[in-house]
């Protein structure tokens, strides 16, 4: 949770504000009143606050003195002020605040102010790529972009552009410009295209050039917005902000289908799709693959002793240790307290790091202001591929069937199926053979 600054001597408006901020994102606002405040609070903890709302008009500083004190301590401000004008703009933009919003419109200036802030705090880890042959264009961009606290990538060619996006897929937005030593922005536009969807990787095509015919071309190959140079601040801001929010709120979309509401896990239907290709993939390449079902024991129990929302509390709890410890696979929730993992590992790996979880989570309590409490689980697997994912998944349910027959709380492998079926008990055999090396 991060804590902003609310620099108003209004106090209605201060709380107001501070309570919309604190609404929209996880957050804890801190209200000054005066100048002699802000400097204190600021000398008492310079890296305390993440984003300063400032109102210029203060009884110790009537003319906008706090700022550049705000400023100083690298914190991103957010200007309110009751005065609109250019001599205003100018004055914002040399001073490098994020924005500066217009106090006059009451409650709906503090929404825009609380997503904004949202915004900021979300762009300290959104990365962006700016592929500009010019140096002076992409200094001043990356300045710009640095303000609004955007991590930036520079490349100055295209070449050099689309080796950073090999390297870095998690980039996020790329400024493309048209004119480049070694290819055009056209085609570099389609070269990300085919490996980066318009709805994952947003391009904003800049040129200074002929530029209806250039935008137009661009959006053809696959960009999502256009620059023309020479551009302001506010304009980048506004694009910057409208087309990160248009890939937040696809993923998000993306999310609701994929991932279950509770735990945030991936769900059923979204681990057959992938699943599937990653099974087709690894049986392709050779590569190793196991496949786990893991339950949770006696859930009913824990229901019936916490509460259903205790249970839930439990299964939020396994989905962040799953999430923790198995960040490389395919985790899903595949029903109530049902879980299944596709590794790219073979069965004496996949084996340590179920078997490691299985310890985890029985030494780890659900521990809440309203919770303590403990649980188990239990784990079949299987490896070898060959034939599909349903029947893989079939003998790894085989191995937890007897994971819980056995007594519970244990990892069991199934063996793959041959003439003799199903041999889940070898595996009970490596495990207390383990067992008894690590006693002795
Ligand atoms: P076993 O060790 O054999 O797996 O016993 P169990 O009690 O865990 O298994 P059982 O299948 O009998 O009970 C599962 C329970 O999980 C029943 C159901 O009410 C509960 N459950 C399913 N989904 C949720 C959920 O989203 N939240 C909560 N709190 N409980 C759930
Ligand atoms: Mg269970
Ligand atoms: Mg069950």
């Amino acid at each position: 949770m991060f804590e902003f600054l609310i620099i108003e001597d209004n106090r209605a408006l201060a709380n107001m504000g501070k309570m919309m901020i604190e609404e929209k994102n996880a957050c804890k606002g801190v209200i000054a009143s005066s100048r002699k405040q802000v400097n204190e609070l600021i000398s008492e903890n310079p890296g305390r606050f993440s984003i300063a709302i400032v109102d210029l008009n203060l009884p110790d500083a009537p003319n906008g003195e706090t700022l550049p004190d705000v400023i100083a301590a690298n914190i991103p401000v957010i200007v309110l002020t009751g005065a609109y004008g250019e001599d205003m703009r100018q004055e914002m933009a040399s001073y490098g605040v994020v924005d500066y919003v217009v106090k006059s419109t009451g409650i709906s200036s503090y929404q825009y102010v609380a997503d904004l802030v949202g915004r900021i705090q979300k762009n300290r880890n959104t990365k962006v790529l700016i592929i500009d042959d010019s140096q002076s264009l992409s200094g001043l961009l990356a300045f710009q972009l640095g303000i609004q606290r955007l991590k930036v990538l520079i490349a100055h060619t295209a070449t050099e552009g689309l080796e950073i996006i090999t390297k870095e897929p998690d980039i996020r937005l790329v400024f493309l410009d048209y004119n480049l030593p070694d290819m055009d922005g056209f085609e570099v536009c389609q070269k990300i295209r085919a490996k980066h969807g318009k709805d994952e990787m947003g391009i904003i095509g800049i040129s200074g050039t002929d530029g209806e015919r250039v935008s137009s071309r661009f959006l053809k190959s696959g960009a999502n917005d256009f620059l023309s140079k020479p551009f302001g601040y506010e304009e980048l801001l506004c694009r910057v902000n409208q087309n990160l929010e248009t890939l937040d709120h696809i993923e998000m979309i993306r999310d609701a289908a994929n991932r279950d509401y509770l735990t945030k896990l991936y769900n059923r239907r979204y681990f057959f799709r992938e699943g599937t290709a990653l099974f087709q993939k690894a049986v392709k390449k050779g590569s190793p693959v196991s496949v786990a079902m893991m339950d949770i024991d006696f859930f009913k129990k824990v229901n019936d002793e916490q509460g259903h929302d205790g249970g839930d509390e439990a299964l939020r709890h396994i989905a962040k240790i799953l999430s923790d410890m198995f960040p490389d696979v395919l985790v899903s929730r595949f029903g109530g307290e049902e879980f299944c993992i596709l590794m790219l590992l073979d069965k004496d790996q996949a084996y340590k790091r179920l078997e490691k979880f299985r310890k985890k989570i029985e030494g780890t309590p659900v521990k809440t202001d309203k919770y303590n409490f403990s649980y188990t689980v239990s784990t079949g697997f299987t490896d070898l591929p060959g034939e599909d994912i349903d029947n893989m998944l079939a003998r790894a349910d085989m191995g937890l069937y007897e994971a819980k027959e056995n007594g519970r709380n244990q990892v069991v492998y199934s063996e793959h199926q041959n003439d003799t079926g199903i041999q889940a008990s070898s595996v009970r055999q490596m495990q207390r053979s383990e067992e008894a090396s690590t006693a002795t």
